[in-house]
Order: structure tokens, then sequence, then C-alpha cells
């Protein structure tokens, strides 16, 4: 792993303190929260007095003790704020509802698991102080992944990358640093349903990507069930892509075409000899030429349908139940 000195950079005065929000989105956590906050504190204290911090939890409609646990927290220390949702509305809106609350100079979305290592963000942070936007953290290894989910991960990356209109780096999730200008791109993205990953990848700026190993999960367990990988997959291809919807078209056309050269050949064939059952060969030519118009004119609506639906519905992404927003951004 490369290593970087923060402090290295001698012309960040003190006059230029810059600040970071961590970003973590928690659902049923409470297994999680203090070895996370420990491990954060201690990896963060030797970042040097040119950077601050601030936590900012987003509490996804957690059922245990997790809210009570922050709260405790951030009675403790200023530098701790807990948005609370008004129910579970999934990862991807509780990571956008702490994008558009975090004030830092730069944001770091991370698990509470320790699965994204704090000890990453201060090579993140180097980087960042030699003046990237972006800087990523791609997995060496999947070690710790089943052979199914590997499998089933590199699928999810082959199919996205062929269809969507920016391709997403493979192996980066969303533990990444954005620069403050990134954030605001991001926010001003209006689509409500959210794919963060392929977002980041299309709002632009130069990356710049830092290597790390994956750990296994501390304590709790994964709350994605292949279910919910699949139902994600589906999201993020048909809200980045449109060729699932404009091959219709193609289908279409084609089926239009193959059905009017049959229907010809069938009319010709009872012109020539005759006809043997009455009424088969105009029945069957309206059949096939209606069905292939049809097709062809649904997916030209389906193009149209497709963009409208996720857009006219104009909900919110998640709805803020009640927060508690960091005093200060001290470590
Ligand atoms: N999470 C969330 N809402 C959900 C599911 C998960 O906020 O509906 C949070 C979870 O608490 C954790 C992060 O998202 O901090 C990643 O979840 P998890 O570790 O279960 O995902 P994995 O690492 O297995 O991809
Ligand atoms: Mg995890």
């Amino acid at each position: 792993m490369k290593h970087f000195k923060v402090d290295s950079k001698a012309s960040v005065g003190l006059q230029d303190t810059r600040s970071i929000t961590l970003i973590v989105p928690i659902y049923n956590e409470e297994a999680s929260i203090p070895t996370f906050l420990d491990k954060v504190t201690s990896v963060l204290g030797e970042v040097g007095p040119d950077i601050c911090f601030d936590v900012l939890f987003v509490n996804d409609g957690s059922r245990d003790t997790t809210e009570q646990l922050i709260l405790t927290a951030a009675a403790e220390r200023d530098n701790i704020g807990l948005i609370n949702l008004s129910r579970n509305f999934g990862k991807e809106a509780a990571l956008f509802a702490g994008l558009r609350n975090a004030k830092g100079d730069a944001v770091i979305p991370l698990d509470v698991d320790l699965q994204d290592p704090p000890a990453v963000i201060i090579e993140m942070i180097a980087l960042w102080l030699d003046g990237a936007k972006v800087v990523n953290a791609r997995r060496a290894r999947r070690d710790n992944d089943t052979w199914l989910k590997k499998q089933t991960a590199n699928a999810f990356y082959r199919i996205f990358n062929a269809l969507a209109e920016h391709p997403i780096p493979r192996g980066v999730g969303d533990f990444r640093l954005l620069d403050r200008e990134v954030v605001n791109a991001i926010c001003q993205l209006g689509e409500r349903s959210r794919f963060n990953k392929a977002l980041f990848s299309w709002v632009g700026f130069e990356a710049e990507e830092v290597i790390y190993d994956r750990p296994a999960r501390t304590a709790g367990e994964t709350c994605w069930s292949y279910w919910k990988l699949w139902k994600l997959a589906l999201d993020g291809i048909f809200a980045s892509s449109t060729i699932p919807l404009r091959i219709w078209t193609y289908i279409g056309m084609l089926m239009a075409f193959t059905s009017l050269a049959y229907s010809g050949f069938i009319f010709t064939r009872t012109l020539l000899f005759g006809v043997d059952v009455p009424g088969y060969a105009s029945t069957i030519m309206l059949i096939l030429v209606f069905g292939g118009i049809n097709m062809f004119a649904l997916g030209i609506i389906g193009e149209y349908v497709g963009r409208i639906y996720t857009e006219v519905r104009q909900r919110p992404v998640y709805i803020v139940r009640s927060q508690h927003l960091a005093k200060n951004t001290e470590i």
C-alpha cells in the first residue's frame, strides 16, 4: 500500500485549515458504532492540525439502539452530527441525505462496519491536498467475498459498463473522497432514483486512486441480500442507460420487416397455388404485420415513458424525521 505524509504539505498553513465531513449511513448498526468511533478518532488524530473533521451519521430508519448510541456520543463530542430519516429509505438515499447536509470542504462516505478502513483516509487526504478533486478507493482483491458474489459483481460491472452512458470503475464503492466542488455538482443532479456510484462518475472531474484491502465486517451482518443487490443493480442500469429501452425499437423494426417479407411470400404462394384453408393467408398476414408494427410503435413510446416515469412522481428522495448537527468540526 502506498503511504503519504499528510503534513509534508508545508503550504497548508493554519489559516488554510480545511474541513472534511465523513458521511456514515447506518441501518441497525448498534454493534458496530463504538468500534467505529474509536477507530476513526485514533486514525484521524494522526492527520495533523490543518485538517478538522466531523462525522455525519445518517440513520436510515434503524429499529435498534443506533440512534441513542450516536446521541450519547454526540453529547460528549462536538463533531458528531446525526440525521434521522423517517423510515428505511436504503443506503443510496441515506448517502444523498448526507451529501446534501455535509458542510466539509471535502466529504468521504464510508461504512460503519469498518469495511472501508479509516486508515485509507490519510492517503486520500494527501492526494486531495495535492489538488485531486476525487480520490477513489479501489479494493485490491475480493478475498472476503464468496465465489457467487465475485461472479455476480463481475457480471454487473460488465453489463453496466456495456450499457451505461458513463462507465463506473471496477472495485470502487462509495468509499472515496469528494471535493466540495464535486459534491455541489452531485447535489445539482435532480433525479429521484439515485445510484450514487453512477452519479459520482457522471459528474466527471479528474480522479486519483488509492488501492486498499477490504476487510470483513467487524460486527453485525450485511443488509444486502442477493435480492436487494439485484434490485440495486437494476436501478443502476436503468437509471444510467437507455439502451434496454431503445433496443425494442430495433427488434420491432426487424420483426415488422420480417413479417412483411413473410406476408409477401404467403400472399404470392396463395395467388399461385390457391387457398389451403379459407381466410388463413389474410389472417396470418394481418397478425404478423400488425404485431410487428405494434412492437415498433411500443418501442418508440417506451423511449419516452421510460424517461418520464422516474421523474414525474417528483417525490423527495428521503424524509428527515429529526436532526442533530455537529457544533464544530474539531476532532
Ligand atoms: N445501510 C443503510 N441503509 C440500508 C442498508 C445499509 O444505511 O438500507 C448502511 C449500513 O449500515 C452500512 C452501509 O450502509 O453502514 C453498508 O451496508 P453493508 O455493510 O450492509 O453493505 P456491504 O458492505 O455488505 O455492501
Ligand atoms: Mg459492509
